[in-house]
Formats: structure tokens, C-alpha cells, sequence
């Protein structure tokens, strides 16, 4: 295989390694498991004051007595209630309601993390829990699809192949395939940030050979939460990301004392985004100054003031624009800042002035320095889209900043408000034209710009405001109609399809105010007979007279 980011292994080593999978969950790993499922107390009555219950958090059957808990017998089917035996949080079910306990069927994604000489072994898949009569304690099975193998320079991935059989898919005994790259276990749900899942046999990192490779260190730093302490075995929490870490880790050890030093944000780029910033960092080097591609000297001052990965790459990029002379000066110049000095950082870049210049400029200014570099900045973007010549110094750096920022944000409004609408207007010709029609005391409007739509939902308290821009760019067509007396004044709203063919135009929406939430009648049948009139109108091609009136075959009153 080329390129491939698994290690090659030898038949044998391949088999022994595939062998030393764990088959099943061992009990404290199965108890773990019970925690990653919401818990319940399933109960029956016994008589009229004995509820015979069962606890999944406990594992427990018992009796409870209505004299001693009189509240949990306040508590009815899918009620929160505390066991009774054990005082967890759970849901109450009545045994009864349940013919089979199938609708209760569920699982959640997990690996099982386990150690093998001097690998590391992770399988990922699903935790399934059930219920039936027998047991409503419920039964927990994993069941793996993904198996991984890592160690220090060498990692392996296998899935298992998933083999259709008459409809019906099923993973025969040794489907396994190894796999070229390392791709994480789980995708994306659309509402996930991250592809959580639940970790079993997490303190296993620590036994490995992959023991210093700060996982645990960097999740806390992301998203805060100390893995494998005994509050995990209360409480687990899912975790992210573990599979491209390990991936990661086994060729960069370097990774371990970027997270110690406090560089978890490079580890996240490299881990979580795949960006290994290899134009600023050697990850061939073997201790931290080289790996910053600083002398060590350098290296110190950079960590003794503030190791931040970002200002490194600030730094880098002001260096390159010969904007600052060296890191001691950058540090210098850093001072009192604070997190303003990303700010200075962007704008000297943008303006092309010294990292000293724009220093000595903001301060100048009659304002915090910190706001007036938040200024800067945006009138600096500003200037550059309005193409300001942003090389004379007067301009790159007026003494009223405030008054030329406020200027230029109103001149790029301007710009960009005209583009749209230079943009529209022949569209606006052709709307006119097609659909603008007055008849019965009632007119079809075409909206004149973006801000007519946005008034229109506005004033009438609907959502056509959102479609604006997309009317102006022809995506969707929006018409207003009007009472022939007040053509300015919003009345109901139509959103016509957009068919080429004026035969097959239609009425998509027709909206008043609100949208007749109030219980008001519906447009489309207060105004039936305008409404085909215009639209029998416009199939037959908007048909006009000399003066530009619509020609229509027989007017009927409304
Ligand atoms: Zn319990």
C-alpha cells in the first residue's frame, strides 16, 4: 500500500495482535457501561400500598412500603424519582405498560481501551442494553466494528467488512479487514460538534507504552474534565478525538511537551483540524526550541513571557514582512497590551507599518489604546476594500481615527448596498413587467430593494424578511400586494415559484399579517377572484396596451 498510514505486520504478528482483542466486557467494565444508559426503576403494584421495584442503577430488587416513602407514591409512570434502594436519579416505569421492554432497546457508541505488551489496544463500537422478564436489571453487550493497535512509531486499524445476506446484514467470524489509514470510529451526527463517545478502560493509556502521550492532560485543556480519576468511575463523561490522537502521538512524540508547556491548541489543530502549521514547526526536532524553529535563548523568552501558539505565528508572519526586528523586540513591544495585542498585530500587518510604529500610533490616539486598535482594525478592512490608498502614512493612520472609521464603514455600506442593487435592477425591469397589475381596488407590487422585504416582514410580523437576498439574487420571487389606496403600506405578502414557463407559475405562500395566527381568514380566499384574475393574467404571458396596462380578457367584479 502506498502512502499508508498503518504499519505493515507480519502474518503472525498480525494474527497474535487481532488475538489479543478482549472478546467480551469484563465486570467492572460492564458495570461502567450500565452508567453510560439512562437509569430506571421499573415497579409494580403489590396491593394497594407495595410497589415491588427494580433498579438499573442498583441492580437491585425491592419492596417499598407507601407508609414509609409516601412521596415516591406520588410519582407515576415516567416520572424522575430518586431509587429508593440506592437514591440515583431515575426514570419510574410500570412493569405493565411493557409487552416485550423492546422500545427500551438502545445503545451508545464506546471503545474499550486494552493493553497487549507494549500496544495499546482500542475497539470502538456500540454498548447495547435490553430488557425482558427475565431481568430488568438489563443486559449489556458490546459490540465492536473498528479495532485499533498502537504503539510507540507503529499503528494498525481493522473493520470489520458488514456482509448483506438476503436483506439482512450480519458480521461473519473473521470479516475483519486492516485497514491503510486510521480513521476515526464514529462520524458526525448533524447536531455534534464532536463524534463523542464513551470510554471503557481508560486508565489502561497509563499502563501502555503510550503512557506519556498527555491525552488525558489535552481533553482537560479542550474541554475540561479529568479522565480516569475515581469522579470518572461516578460519573463518566464521553470523550472525543482519542483515535486520531493516538494516530498522531505514535510518530510526534513531540506532542507530549507541547501539551505540558500549554500548546494543547497545537495538538488540537493538528488532531482535530489535521493542520500540522509544518511552515512554523519541525516535528522532526527533538526538544522544544527546535521544534519552534527558535534559538534557545528565544525559546526561553517566548515561554518565560507567554507561550501563546498564536503569537508565535503573529510573530512569524510580522518577521517575514520585516516589520519587527527580532523576538526580543516583539516581546518588548508586547508589554501592557494584553489581549489587544493581537489587534496591533493585525492592523501593523495590514497597514504594512512597524510592529513599533503602530504601537507608538494607537497610543497617540485620544482612546484606550485598546479600543483604538479594535478601530483601526476595522477601518483598516474597510480602506482596503474601498481600495484607500493605503500606503500614505495619512491615511493608513489619520489622527481622527474614529471620525475616518466611522466615514468608511458608511461609504463601504453605500458600496455594497449599490453592487446589490446595480445587480437587481434589471431584475427589478423584468419583475415590473411580468407581474405588476392593479385591478379591483387591489395592486401586485414588486419590491424595490432589500430593505422593502425586510420592512415587509416587519411591519406584518412574518418571516419574509429572511428570503430578501435571496429575491434580489432570483433564488426566490417575492411580491407584495397592495390596496390600490395605499401602495406603500404592507398588506399581504405572496412568494411566487420560479418557473421559466409563465404557464406553470403558482402561488407558493400568501401570507398576511402574522400569518394568520390570529384566526384572521386566509388572503387566498378573501382575495380568490383578484388573485386568478392577475395570475390567469400572467400565464398568458402579462399582456400589455401602449400605455402599459395590463390587458386582461374579461373583468369580473370582486
Ligand atoms: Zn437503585
Amino acid at each position: 500500500m502506498k502512502n499508508a498510514e498503518c504499519t505493515p505486520l507480519t502474518p503472525e504478528e498480525e494474527k497474535e495482535l487481532f488475538g489479543a482483542f478482549p472478546r467480551y466486557l469484563g465486570d467492572k467494565e460492564e458495570a461502567l457501561a450500565r452508567k453510560f444508559f439512562p437509569q430506571y426503576v421499573f415497579f409494580s403494584a403489590e396491593g394497594k400500598n407495595v410497589r415491588r421495584c427494580i433498579c438499573t442503577g442498583c441492580m437491585e430488587g425491592f419492596f417499598v412500603d407507601k407508609a414509609i416513602r409516601p412521596d415516591f407514591f406520588r410519582i407515576k409512570h415516567k416520572g424522575i424519582c430518586e431509587c429508593p434502594n440506592c437514591g440515583q436519579r431515575a426514570e419510574l416505569l410500570a412493569m405493565g405498560k411493557y409487552g416485550n421492554f423492546d422500545s427500551l432497546r438502545s445503545h451508545e457508541r464506546a471503545v474499550q481501551i486494552s493493553t497487549y505488551k507494549d500496544w495499546l489496544l482500542v475497539q470502538a463500537g456500540y454498548v447495547f442494553r435490553w430488557f425482558d422478564h427475565e431481568d430488568l436489571g438489563g443486559y449489556i453487550e458490546f459490540s465492536p466494528s473498528k479495532r485499533y493497535a498502537f504503539a510507540p512509531g507503529r499503528r494498525v486499524m481493522w473493520k470489520t467488512g458488514v456482509y448483506y445476506s438476503f436483506g439482512h446484514d450480519f458480521w461473519p467470524d473473521g470479516g475483519w479487514d486492516k485497514a491503510d489509514r486510521i480513521r476515526t470510529p464514529f462520524q458526525n451526527r448533524a447536531y455534534e460538534v464532536d463524534a463523542a463517545f464513551w470510554p471503557i478502560g481508560v486508565e489502561n493509556i497509563a499502563e501502555s507504552s503510550l503512557r506519556y502521550c498527555q491525552y488525558g492532560a489535552w481533553f482537560d485543556a479542550e474541554y475540561g474534565g479529568s479522565l480516569g480519576g475515581l469522579d470518572f468511575d461516578l460519573e463518566p463523561f464521553r470523550i472525543a478525538h482519542l483515535i486520531r490522537y493516538l494516530a498522531e502521538y505514535t510518530r510526534r512524540p513531540q506532542m507530549e511537551f507541547l501539551v505540558k508547556l500549554g500548546f494543547h491548541q497545537v495538538v488540537s489543530d493538528l488532531v482535530m483540524r489535521g493542520k500540522p502549521h509544518k511552515n512554523i514547526l519541525g516535528w522532526s526536532a527533538g526538544n522544544p526550541a527546535d521544534f519552534f524553529r527558535l534559538s534557545k535563548a528565544d525559546f526561553r523568552l517566548f515561554k518565560d513571557i507567554r507561550c501563546d501558539f498564536e503569537e508565535l505565528k503573529g510573530f512569524r508572519t510580522l518577521r517575514r514582512q520585516g516589520l519587527v526586528k527580532d523576538l526580543a523586540e516583539f516581546v518588548r513591544l508586547s508589554d501592557g497590551w494584553g489581549n489587544g495585542f493581537s489587534l496591533v498585530r493585525s492592523g501593523a500587518a495590514q497597514a504594512r507599518v512597524s510592529l513599533e510604529r503602530a504601537g507608538r500610533y494607537l497610543k497617540s490616539l485620544d482612546m484606550k489604546p485598546a479600543i483604538a486598535a479594535q478601530l483601526w482594525l476595522d477601518y483598516l478592512d474597510a480602506a482596503g476594500k474601498l481600495k484607500y490608498d493605503l500606503t500614505r502614512d495619512d491615511v493608513r493612520m489619520p489622527g481622527d481615527l474614529a471620525e475616518r472609521h466611522d466615514l468608511a464603514a458608511a461609504s463601504l455600506r453605500t458600496a455594497e448596498d449599490e453592487k446589490a442593487m446595480r445587480k437587481y435592477r434589471a431584475r427589478y425591469r423584468r419583475l415590473v413587467e411580468q407581474f405588476s397589475f392593479t385591478a379591483d381596488g387591489l395592486s401586485v407590487v414588486v419590491p424595490g430593494n432589500i430593505q422593502d422585504i425586510v420592512r415587509e416582514g416587519r411591519v406584518l410580523q412574518h418571516c419574509v424578511g429572511g428570503y430578501a437576498e435571496r429575491h434580489v439574487n432570483g433564488a426566490v420571487t417575492i411580491l407584495f400586494l397592495r390596496k390600490e389606496s395605499a401602495p406603500g403600506v404592507p398588506y399581504v405578502t405572496i412568494e411566487l415559484s420560479t418557473e421559466n414557463n409563465c404557464r406553470e407559475l403558482r402561488i407558493r405562500q400568501i401570507h398576511g399579517y402574522r400569518n394568520e395566527r390570529d384566526g384572521g381568514p386566509p388572503p387566498e380566499r378573501v382575495h380568490g377572484g383578484f388573485l386568478k384574475l392577475w395570475l390567469d393574467w400572467v400565464h398568458e404571458g402579462s399582456p400589455r396596451d401602449a400605455e402599459g396596462r395590463p390587458v386582461v380578457k374579461e373583468v369580473t367584479a370582486a
